[in-house]
Order: structure tokens, then sequence, then C-alpha cells
């Protein structure tokens, strides 16, 4: 038992791969946090069940038109209900000492932002939000003081492993990517990809856009530049390798020659844990590494023309924040339409391309900015679609 009072936590996300995940973790540590708010988009019976289960004081559901079923299912409890986007950004601005930003796309950036100015600490998954809008986000945690921890298993590894006080020997980071379902299939086949075999990732089990992503590579890119924010590190010392077992979760290279990495069996519980315990380790019951069972760990260099959206994304990366906005964008109106069967797997990075050639090159400066840009870019995708 720990002498401390718990920890008022809220999760943004909680119905999600992370936010289950999440609370699991937090499930096995009820002395050390609190859970006091969860949100959800559409399953508002998850939500409830969570909200039972967890005691949360304080619920919010993204889709309006589950809010009066929500409602009736915790009358009674005392469990305060919220709805709509401004509900969510309503519970992401309770104060808390921690919030879990677990929400999946560019819809998570409003409740990041409210998390950061509320929150004393924010363990971000939301990767888009750092993608559309880095620098704000990361002047709103020096404004308010607020620790932003990341969840994203490679950003997290790298975070354990990049010691401030070498912090000027560090050459470069490289970020280690499974390389997805498609890794060895024939490259002309790729066309013909179906929504179910590209959710069907070989390690991890995930949401289904970060799925989709994985599958075309985007979510290296997205990571490239979320380690480009995270690390301020540039584009020239960030590099990818392939790594299909998913077991070295990233590498930081020093002048001296030593290469430092964290390594894990590949299950979110680790990192997530590490992000919510920080600064101290939590106990977590996850399967061990055994490497000596393991046998083998294999490496490769990514493969251009297999994965143009890696590219693509470092392109955006060079270009700076207004191109980054719209790549992200792009990809996710193209990863809706290809999950609902409107579009081709190998198209997806046709249409971020267009997009990115296409893409406005006005300063990204405020929160409105970063709509307008999306907005714009949104509708570019649309009309290639
Ligand atoms: P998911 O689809 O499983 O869950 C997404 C959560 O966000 C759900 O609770 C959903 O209700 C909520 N949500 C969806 N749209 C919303 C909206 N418009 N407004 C408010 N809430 C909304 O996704 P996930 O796999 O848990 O991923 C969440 C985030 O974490 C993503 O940014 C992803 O890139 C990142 N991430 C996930 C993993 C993983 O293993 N799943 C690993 C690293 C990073
Ligand atoms: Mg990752």
């Amino acid at each position: 038992m720990s002498l401390q009072q718990p920890q008022r936590i809220s999760i943004l996300g909680a119905t999600g791969s992370i936010g289950t995940s999440a609370l699991d973790v937090i499930a096995q540590h009820t002395d050390r946090f609190q859970v006091v708010g969860l949100s959800a988009q559409d399953n508002a019976e998850k939500l409830a069940q969570l909200a039972r289960t967890h005691g949360a004081s304080h619920v919010a559901i993204g889709n309006e038109a589950h809010y009066p079923a929500l409602k009736d299912m915790l009358a009674g409890t005392g469990v305060h209900v919220l709805g709509g986007a401004s509900g969510v950004a309503e519970l992401a601005a309770l104060e808390v000492e921690l919030s879990l930003c677990a929400i999946v796309g560019a819809a998570g950036l409003a409740p990041t932002m409210n998390a950061v100015q509320a929150a004393s600490r924010v363990a971000l998954a939301n990767k888009e939000s750092l993608v559309c809008a880095g620098p704000l986000v990361l002047r709103a945690c020096a404004e308010h003081g607020t620790v932003l921890l990341p969840v994203d298993s490679e950003h997290n590894a790298i975070f354990q492993v990049l010691t401030h006080e070498h912090r000027t020997q560090l050459e470069r980071v490289t970020l280690t990517a499974s390389g997805g379902p498609f890794r060895t299939r024939p490259l002309d086949s790729m066309h013909a990809i179906t929504p179910a075999e590209a959710v069907a990732h070989p390690r991890w089990s995930m949401g289904a856009k970060i799925s989709v992503d994985s599958a075309t590579m985007m979510n290296k890119g997205l990571e490239l530049i979320e380690a480009h924010y995270l690390f301020d590190l540039p584009a020239a010392q960030l590099d990818v390798l392939i790594h299909p077992e998913s077991i070295v979760h990233s590498l930081v290279h020093y002048a001296d020659g030593s290469v430092l990495a964290q390594l894990g069996m590949p299950d979110m519980r680790v990192p997530i844990s590490y992000a919510l315990g920080w600064p101290e380790r939590l106990r977590v019951d996850t399967p061990r590494l055994e490497l000596a069972t393991l046998g083998q760990l294999h490496f490769e260099a990514p493969n251009a023309a297999r994965f143009p959206c890696l590219g693509l994304a470092q392109q955006a990366l060079r270009q700076g924040a207004p191109a980054m906005v719209a790549l992200n964008a792009a990809n996710e109106v193209a990863v809706a339409a290809f999950l609902e069967g409107r579009l081709a797997f190998t198209k997806i990075a046709e249409i971020v391309a267009s997009v990115l050639a296409k893409a406005d090159n006005a300063p990204i400066s405020t929160l409105d900015d970063v709509t307008q840009a999306d907005m714009a870019a949104r509708a570019l995708a649309h009309d290639l679609l």
C-alpha cells in the first residue's frame, strides 16, 4: 500500500485499445490512481460499464446521439454525464494530476490542449495532436509547467534511454517499425489488400486507424514527426529500421559509438505503465521477455517503393507545419475511405501525395490556423476521392 494520496486521473478515449490497456494497468494499482473522468466517442455501453467498474465521477460521450442512453445507463449512480465534442473538451479540462490522451486522430487535439492546461502530467498516445500542432502543444506544456510523457512505444523507449546529461553527445535516434502485415507481400498484389487484412497486425493489437497506418507505414512517418517535436531532433537525426519481432522499441546512438535501446514484449501496457507511473516504475502483470526462447531478432531497411507513405511523411517534416497538418488530414480521410471499402489500399498514399502537393502554406500559429488547414486538406482529399 502506498502512503501517498491516490492520483486523480482522466482517460480520454477510454474505450479504445490504449484506454482499455491503461485501465487494466490502473486496476492493478487502485491504491495509486483514482479514476475521475472517462471519455469515448460512440460506445456508451462500454463507457457506462467502465465508469462503474473504475468508479469514475465524470464521463463524456462525444457522439451526442448516445447521450440520452448513457444518461439512462448511469441514472442513480451520481456520475456526472457530459455529451458532444464540447462535453469531451469539458471532461479534458477537469483538474487532475494525470491525464491520458488516447483519442484517435486530429479530433484529439482540442481535448489534449485542455488536458495540458488542467493536468500536472499528460501521458500522450494521441500522436496526431503533435503532428498537427507540435509547437502549440509544447508551448502550452511550458506555459503551464505540464510534464508531457510519451506513450507511443518507440517514443516511450527513447524517453527511457535518452538521458539529459548526454543530450549533447547524441548522434541520432532510430525508430523501429514492425513493417506491418505486408512487409513481404508481392508488390503487384498490394492494390487488392482488404480492410480485414490491413487491420490484422502481426504483433500489436490496436485500433483500426493505427493498424492501417502501420500497414502503410504512415504510422512510422507520423512517429518521425512526433519524435522531431518530443525530442527536438531534425529530420537528419531521425531514421527508421524495420524489426519484425517488435522487441527492440527504438535505439539512441551516442557519439562514443554506444547504442542504447529499450526492449520488451510488444504489449502497450509496458509503455503505458511507464508513462502513468513516471518517475517510478509500476509492477505490471504482462508476459515477460525471454530472449533465449525467441532465439533471433531481425532487422532490415524499409523499402521506399513498398511504403511510399513513409517518404511522404519525411517530405512533410522537411516542408514544415502546414504540410504536416495536410499530411495527417489527408491520411485520416483516405484511411477512413479505405476502411469503408471505398478506396484501394495503394490509393491511400496517392491521395496523401496529391493533397500534400496542393496544400496551402499559410503559417500555423494558433489552434484556429490548425483547424483551417486541417479542414482545407480534408476538403481536398474528399474531392480527390
Ligand atoms: P481506438 O480506435 O482503439 O480508440 C480510440 C478512442 O478514441 C476510443 O475510445 C474512441 O471512442 C475515441 N474517439 C474516437 N474518435 C473520437 C472523436 N472524434 N472524439 C473523441 N473521442 C474519439 O484507437 P487506439 O488504437 O487506442 O489509438 C489511440 C491513439 O493512440 C491514436 O492516436 C494512436 O495512434 C495512438 N497509439 C495507439 C497504439 C495502440 O497500440 N493502439 C500504440 C501507439 C499509439
Ligand atoms: Mg508506435
